[in-house]
Formats: C-alpha cells, sequence, structure tokens
C-alpha cells in the first residue's frame, strides 16, 4: 500500500520511534512545529479520525493511553495537547489516521 504511515510501521521508511506496542506506533514528526512534537499512530491502516468504526474504536483509546506515557516519558508535567487533523479542510496531509502529540513549551491558542 501507498502509505508513508504503513512504510513506516514496516520499517521500509526509518523513523524515530518512541513508543510501540501491539496496536499503537509513536514517532518523532519530520517537521517538529514543537520542541516535542510526536505522531502516534495506529499500526492498521484506518484513513483519518472520520473512518472510525465501532469496530476500531477502541483503538483511539489505545492512542490517548499511549499519549499519557509518552508525556510523561517527555516529562510534559505542564501540559501537553493531542490533535487530529481531518480530510482537506482539517489540514490533514497523510490520509493515515494520527494524533500530533506536541508540547514543551505554552503552546498557542488558536485553533482556526
Ligand atoms: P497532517 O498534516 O496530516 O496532520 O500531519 C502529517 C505529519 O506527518 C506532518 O506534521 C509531517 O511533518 C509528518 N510527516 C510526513 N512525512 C513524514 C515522514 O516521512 N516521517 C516523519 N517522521 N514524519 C512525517
Ligand atoms: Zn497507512
Amino acid at each position: 500500500m501507498d502509505c508513508i504511515f504503513c512504510k513506516i510501521i514496516s520499517g521500509e521508511i526509518p523513523s524515530e520511534k518512541v513508543f510501540e506496542n501491539d496496536k499503537v506506533l509513536a514517532f518523532k514528526d519530520i517537521n517538529p512545529m514543537a520542541p516535542v512534537h510526536i505522531l502516534i499512530i495506529p499500526k492498521a491502516h484506518i484513513e483519518g479520525a472520520d473512518c472510525i468504526t465501532q469496530e476500531t474504536a477502541a483503538l483511539a483509546g489505545e492512542i490517548m493511553l499511549a499519549a499519557k506515557q509518552i508525556a510523561k516519558s517527555f516529562n510534559l508535567d505542564t501540559g501537553w495537547r493531542l490533535v487530529s487533523n481531518v480530510g482537506e479542510d482539517g489540514g490533514q496531509t497523510v490520509r493515515h489516521l494520527h494524533f500530533h502529540l506536541l508540547g514543551g513549551k505554552k503552546l498557542a491558542t488558536e485553533l482556526a
């Protein structure tokens, strides 16, 4: 499948991994927008949050648990942000569900 993130999961494209279990992988964003900028993805290819079904919804919880653990490992004790862009208007450029975990500075509050 021609999906950058599936290639990162398979190891075909290298990445700086920070967390992995049987369902979820997390790695550093290649173009960081904050001192800590991690992408958290399900190992299953789901195109975006708009494609989550009853069968795959539990993966969103797995990603939340990973986010909490990763934030702790990067000492983001004063806060962090978890964001998922969806589709063209949401600014999604990679159609494999991913959450951006951002932190390490006081983040801007404008979301639109
Ligand atoms: P989106 O714009 O879809 O919400 O986020 C996609 C993110 O993937 C961007 O922040 C971009 O920097 C990151 N990205 C794209 N290609 C690669 C890659 O090959 N490796 C890594 N580590 N990040 C990537
Ligand atoms: Zn994929």
